[in-house]
């Protein structure tokens, strides 16, 4: 069965392609892409600090003055 991409539309057969309903993957991650981007612009992941376990924030900040101590 012969069908339209609907990212290129270029004309395809369904009974060869594995990628229906576009005509290859890479029109799937277009297509795919565009949703994720948008998706990812309203849900901006923050990078806070206070994510960082104590016990990790401790770890870091006793590493640092551990590699100052071996340079003197
Ligand atoms: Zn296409």
């Amino acid at each position: 069965m012969k069908y339209q991409c609907p990212i290129c539309k270029k004309t395809v057969d369904s009974t060869r392609n594995t990628d229906f309903p576009f005509c290859s993957e890479r029109c799937r991650m277009l297509d795919l892409g565009a949703w994720a981007a948008e998706k990812y612009v309203v849900s901006d992941p923050i990078f806070d600090e206070e994510e960082i376990p104590e016990a990790d924030r401790r770890a870091l900040h006793e590493g640092g003055r551990k590699n100052n101590d071996t340079v003197h």
